[in-house]
């Protein structure tokens, strides 16, 4: 399979070069050239495939030429080796037409491990084959950066430094990340938000040199790889609620939309969903772009920190299907958006809204979720996942209705408690991580002081 770039005008790249390039040279995100389709018939026969064998089985055109079979499956089968639940993505019913698929029986209880763990093993393997070392940089509120980490502490041709906001995040989530000791793990605390991370790690992406000879690798959900291994679990779900036999609508709790693109792509190589449902909380920009108003708000914090973003990145990617895939006229959009709000095409906002539904979610909804939830079903689930219950209500009628359940509550406790639940258990082979002896170092908000450390890393 090719890549091309969403704005047109940077080199289509090979499977392994997208894996390590990030960002597009045009400042677009690579998408497929042409996606593989298959028959009705070739889907449903895919019915008997346990999860790795049908993550290899749809994930392969995507990475024939790049690496023989045998090498991908093996990838495949260590990555979701891991998971703590035998079906790796299970459905779990909440209502007699409503679903849960629950995405965080993975290493660190949220559905990014989908996508990391086979990510750190491409990136090693073609590393190695180059003969290259490299540094992956990535900023993190919660869930990326254990994830990433989780990903990579086996890789040997890899070093990873992920900068988190020192005492801004939870301590469940920090000691995910800092109780890992492997060697080539770098956890730094920035005394400064979120944001000034994030700075920190843009900034160096600009400014490469630093690190040479070895290369600067990026994993967040622009990597394009991350959207292949998430569209896996939609086509899982889909066989097993009856997708041939009635609409399905799916719910995803989203920030960055990488995880409901991984389902559009699902869709677009013929596999039959009736309808997406985009849950945002108070951070509301997907809803605002799926009414044509591409626009930035301040950030707002809230009891699902995992989806507070300002800019929605992946959404390009669907507006270049949207815009007949002309990257000359995207280019444009996107240009004019770098400084101002834009008014989408109106004939482009009707596109989206046959497929995609969209609803912003308080937290006191969020909270008022939690509790229904649990007193109907006996389920207690996370407040990312609560966003994607409540916003169920823009759905279309008719249709089978499930929930991606993208963390485990443990994860928040913080929600859970304001919803009125007392201890939520992390699992068994977890609980131990309060007493786990933790690495890291903290920092001051200066990017020269993490140049130095990251140079220091190296050796
Ligand atoms: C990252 C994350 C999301 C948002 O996913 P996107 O791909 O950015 O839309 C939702 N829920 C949880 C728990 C997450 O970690």
């Amino acid at each position: 399979m090719k890549f091309i770039s969403t704005r047109g005008a940077a080199p289509t790249l090979s499977f392994d070069e997208v894996v390590l390039a990030g960002l597009a040279s045009d400042g677009g995100l690579y998408v497929p050239e042409a996606l593989p389709k298959y028959t009705d018939a070739e889907w449903q026969a895919m019915r008997s495939l346990s999860y790795p064998e049908l993550a290899l089985h749809l994930m392969w055109p995507f990475v024939e030429g790049s690496m023989p079979r045998e090498t991908f499956a093996r990838m495949v089968n260590e990555a979701y080796g891991c998971f703590r639940h035998a079906a790796i993505a299970p459905v779990k019913q909440l209502g007699s037409d409503r679903w849960l698929l629950e995405l965080f029986h993975g290493p660190t209880l949220a559905f990014k491990d989908f996508a990391l763990q086979l990510l750190g093993r491409l990136l090693d393997h073609f590393l190695a084959e180059r003969g290259e070392r490299g540094v992956i940089m990535g900023a993190t509120s919660g869930d990326t950066g254990s994830a990433a980490i989780e990903g990579c502490r086996h890789s040997a041709h890899l070093d990873i430094v992920i900068l988190h906001p020192h005492q801004r995040v939870s301590e469940v989530q920090r000691r995910q990340m800092t109780s890992v000791l492997a060697p080539n793990v770098h956890n730094v605390a920035i005394e400064g938000n979120f944001d000034d991370c994030q700075a920190i790690v843009k900034a160096s992406f600009l400014d490469q040199d630093f690190v040479k000879p070895h290369r600067l690798i990026a994993v967040n959900s622009i990597n394009l790889a991350r959207i292949m291994a998430q569209l896996v679990y939609y086509v899982y779900a889909g066989l097993r609620l009856g997708a041939y036999d009635r609409p399905l609508a799916f719910s995803v709790p989203s920030a960055n939309f990488g995880d409901v693109f991984g389902g559009y792509l699902a869709h677009a190589m013929g596999f039959p969903i009736g309808h997406f449902v985009v849950a945002t909380n108070a951070n509301d920009a997907l809803v605002r772009a799926l009414e044509g108003d591409l626009s930035k708000k301040p950030l707002v914090q809230t009891l699902s920190p995992s989806m507070d973003i300002v800019v929605s990145s992946n959404f390009e990617r669907l507006l270049f299907d949207l815009h007949g895939r002309d990257g000359a006229r995207l280019a444009s959009v996107m240009q004019a958006f770098q400084t101002q709000a834009v008014a989408l095409d109106p004939v482009v906002v009707a596109k989206a809204s046959a497929l995609f539904s969209a609803a912003a979610i308080d937290d006191v909804t969020t909270c008022a979720v939690i509790r229904d939830v649990f007193e109907t079903t006996g389920e207690l689930i996370d407040p990312h996942t609560a966003t994607g219950v409540a916003a169920l209500a823009v759905a279309p009628d008719g249709m089978g209705e499930v929930v991606l359940a993208t963390a485990h509550p443990a994860k928040f406790a913080e929600a859970v408690q304001r919803a009125g639940f007392s201890e939520v258990p992390l699992p068994s082979d977890m609980t131990d991580l309060l007493t786990r002896p933790e690495r890291y170092t903290v920092l001051p908000n200066d990017r020269a002081r993490v140049v130095e450390f990251v140079q220091s890393i190296m050796g």
